[in-house]
């Protein structure tokens, strides 16, 4: 069965909670053993003294470790991608976070896409320092064999231990090729005889429009904050992978605390019931928006993945080979500076100021000021993100409601 079907039942037994038939919140932070045997018996399990028996599932002992709340969330979340497992945090950067710590250690080399998340970023640039991990970049119109070239130039290619990309990225849009960094991943793992890990985070069109792990990525990641929750509501992250890759995901998060707690999983589990068909009217909803803006004579440029927006052949290509649909997220180019813009934001009146994405509600920003003001003015310049662009993200409202606002907004 497809995912939508099962969002409303996979991993859940009534019977074993008075017949409710959703999912009750166990706020309990601890677990009762029938006997000091079966204690012992789980605690083996937990902390790897024993290898687990054909279909047995970890009993429950403590909220830290796990909860039928977490355990559930995990289960649906995972036919998403077809994964093995999926593991959920607290929030999108301590799903990020803890995924970089498991894989990389000191002296090692971590490859990753500029532009990612700011949070992302900095985590890269002020905390991996610290501990000696030292990182490469590379942007949008680098080959592969431009990025080799680096990897060589570095002298550190032996250490060479995760790829790391954000897929489309924000706030332009702009597509890296998964496919090309499973390759580069494969190749470096032969030749180092290491496994180099390849981490996509697919906030933007997953789950539903673009599937890493099915291209041969090892590792999802996820800001659960965004689609998954999809009402603004609740901060949270995931983490999808091979059993391998998330029981080490998960041994990690065991020890730095940082798993959902089971109201915010609660909430998960009723968001992903209605997942697909929120996604896809937001989908529809930014087709609509995005060819009322290209044609808009205060519209410079539109950065969207469909029909009016703007984008090289070389993202045209990646397109068709990973993405099987436009998502919801489109930036433009207003015609005139920062006041124009700034005048643009604040006459919305259906649109919300306020960053964040993925939500029901439509909201607008403006990356150079707001999200992305961190980043150096030429570094801006390099990603185009200037005075003029503002960002959208579109919600499911009726879709002439939302163009009529954009419309008056721009006269
Ligand atoms: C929001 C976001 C994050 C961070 O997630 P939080 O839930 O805010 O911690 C990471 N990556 C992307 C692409 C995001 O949009």
């Amino acid at each position: 069965m497809k995912p939508e079907s099962l969002m409303m039942s996979h991993g859940y037994k009534p019977e074993l909670s008075q017949g409710a038939v959703k999912c009750p919140i166990f706020l309990t932070s601890t677990f009762v053993f029938e006997s000091a045997e079966e204690g012992k018996d789980f605690f083996e399990l937990a902390y790897g003294h024993r290898q687990s028996k054909p279909n047995e599932e970890l009993g429950l002992i403590y909220s830290r470790i796990n909860n039928p709340n977490l355990e559930i969330l995990e289960d649906r979340l995972s036919l998403w991608d077809a994964a093995a497992g999926s593991a959920v945090f607290e929030s999108g950067m301590s799903a990020i976070s803890t995924v970089l710590l498991e894989f990389l250690k000191p002296g090692a080399l971590l490859l990753y896409s500029a532009p990612v998340y700011g949070g992302t970023h900095h985590f890269i640039h002020h905390v991996l320092t610290k501990f000696g991990i030292d990182f490469i970049e590379f942007g949008v119109n680098e080959t592969k064999q431009n990025i080799i070239d680096k990897i060589e130039a570095s002298g550190k290619s032996k250490d060479l231990a995760l790829i790391y990309i954000e897929t489309p990225a924000n706030p332009t849009n702009d597509l890296f090729s998964i496919l090309d960094m499973v390759c580069l991943g494969n190749e470096y793992s032969e030749k180092n005889k290491q496994k180099v890990y390849v981490a996509v985070d697919n906030t933007y069109l997953g789950p539903l429009w673009q599937k890493p792990l099915s291209l041969g990525a090892d590792i999802a990641v996820y800001s659960a904050t965004k689609y998954l929750g999809g009402h603004s509501d609740l901060i949270a992250g995931a983490v999808m992978g091979t059993s391998e890759v998330i029981g080490r995901v998960k041994t990690l998060r065991t020890f730095l605390g940082n798993m959902i707690s089971p109201h915010t999983a609660w909430m998960l589990l009723r968001s992903l019931e209605t997942l697909q068909i929120r996604m896809e009217r937001q989908q529809a909803n930014a087709i609509e928006v995005a060819k009322f803006l290209s044609s808009h004579p205060k519209v410079e440029k539109v950065y969207f993945l469909g029909e009016g927006g703007s984008s090289s052949q070389q993202s045209q290509e990646i397109f068709k080979a990973q993405c099987l649909g436009p998502g919801a997220m489109i930036s433009f180019d207003i015609q005139g500076n920062e006041q124009t813009a700034f005048k643009f934001l604040n006459n919305l009146k259906l649109f919300k100021l306020a960053v964040s994405l993925g939500s029901t509600e439509s909201l607008a920003e403006h990356p150079a000021t707001m999200t992305h003001v961190d980043i150096p003015p030429a570094d801006k310049i390099k990603m185009n993100i200037t005075e003029k662009l503002i960002r959208l993200s579109i919600g499911v409202e009726d879709p002439k409601d939302l163009i009529s606002d954009i419309s008056q907004a721009l006269q």
